[in-house]
């Protein structure tokens, strides 16, 4: 084997002696609350399904005609000639129920974070990132050779400070729903910074989106920012949508500069029409069941309280705005645990006694904040909540901290 191989092996070694190995578990069944791996049938905590719609039978049906009408694949990118008319009827839905001119349809939320970043920003200009932002923006801002500056977690003085150093266009990035903590962004806050400092305001809500607001159009909609507040939005359709895919919403200008300068937009092969034909079936539930956003706060609210009571280490979702404590919660409550290899043990345990938590490690969360991510979906009933409280209660005693 040649050196570069055995480097590997060492590195790979490392990986596991620190607890930050990562592999893949063989899943059986369609997505929802119950799962099949190994011939078990485990009770689903970690999924992004928030809605419980990737499995819905209208979504299903309607990805199931699209193929029907389309066939499978785009056959190109959207410039050349996979822009089927049912992405571009998605597309104006999309921006009239995000309350934008416009709406871009990028073929994952990764590849819109990056394309939309590197299209606004060159070294001339400058881009600010909340430290705890989703690792494609991170990669975005990087990848645009723009000066990068990160400031601390939903620290908007912090901010202000780089922002009076800043030369150029000056985009300001933020995750709406934080990935891995669950809490929000101050997005009115941001807004106004923005403002007062000329940049732009740029928000992924991967996790609002259908999630929060009364209609479900997330965070934004929540905070009633219009597209003058937030001018660039960005959502996914791979989760709480239960599809796949991605959007940049904002001005005629935006978009059309996105498709003349996002490589990540012009350079890869559109998503599968079928796929956009699936999401629109799935935007008319997202309207509609209101019970689906409804149940979800229940839930969190349930889960917190019981949490709260076992003496579990939650992410304080809402500070500030304790009324709006309901109002705001979201899907994702994770637990924090510390030690990368202690939160892989208790996940290993939850799993023995039929939960499906993920443990999530460095280097997706800072070092020596190792959770369980514990995410809900509408179709949780509040007595299986109550279940993974005694089991996540259960595990963490029996699986003592490596420090004590
Ligand atoms: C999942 C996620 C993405 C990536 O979206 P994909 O469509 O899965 O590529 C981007 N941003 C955040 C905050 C996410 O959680």
């Amino acid at each position: 084997m040649s050196y570069a191989f055995t480097d590997l092996s060492q590195q790979l070694q490392y990986i596991a002696t620190s607890g930050l190995y990562r592999s893949r578990r063989v899943i059986d069944s369609p997505q929802g609350i119950q799962l099949n791996i190994d011939g078990r049938s485990i009770l689903n905590f970690c999924s992004n399904d928030y809605l419980g719609l990737a499995n819905h039978p209208d979504v299903i049906n309607a990805f199931k005609s699209g193929v029907d009408r389309y066939g499978v694949g785009s056959g190109s990118a959207h410039l050349i000639c996979g822009h089927s008319s049912a992405h571009h009827a998605l597309e104006e839905e999309l921006a009239d129920f995000t309350g934008r001119e416009r709406a871009l349809l990028f073929s994952t939320g990764y590849m819109a974070n990056i394309g939309v970043i590197s299209a606004l920003l060159d070294k001339h200009d400058a881009v600010f990132e909340d430290r705890l932002n989703h690792a494609s923006l991170l990669d975005g801002g990087l990848m645009s050779d723009a000066r990068f500056k990160r400031y601390h977690h939903a620290d908007t003085e912090h901010l202000k400070r780089h922002l009076n150093t800043a030369n150029g266009n000056k985009l300001i990035v933020t995750d709406g729903v934080f990935s891995m903590d669950g809490d929000f962004a101050p997005l009115a806050d941001l807004a106004k910074v923005a403002k007062a400092h000329d940049a732009w305001l740029m928000v992924d809500d991967a996790h609002g989106f259908g999630v929060l607001g009364a209609k479900g159009a997330g965070l934004a909609e929540c905070l009633g920012l219009s597209q003058t507040d937030l001018p660039i939005l960005m959502g996914t359709l791979g989760k709480g949508f239960g599809t796949f895919g991605a959007f940049i919403a904002g001005s005629d200008e935006l978009i059309e500069t996105l498709i003349q300068k996002a490589r990540t937009y012009i350079f890869t092969t559109a998503l599968p029409a079928a796929v956009a034909e699936a999401t629109r079936a799935s935007l008319k539930r997202v309207i509609a069941d209101d019970w689906r956003r409804e149940h979800l706060k229940q839930l969190a609210l349930r889960f917190r309280t019981g949490a709260q009571q076992l003496g579990l280490a939650l992410v304080n979702p809402v500070s500030a705005n304790t009324h709006l404590e309901t109002e705001r919660l979201s899907a994702i409550q994770p637990i924090i645990i510390g030690e990368s290899q202690r939160a892989v043990a208790i996940s290993e345990q939850l799993l023995k006694a039929g939960f499906l938590v993920s443990a999530i490690r460095p280097p997706t969360v800072p070092k020596g904040s190792a959770r369980l991510r514990v995410t809900f979906s509408a179709l949780h009933q509040e007595q299986q909540i109550d279940q993974l409280l005694d089991a996540v209660n259960t595990a963490i005693k029996q699986i003592p901290s490596v420090a004590d």
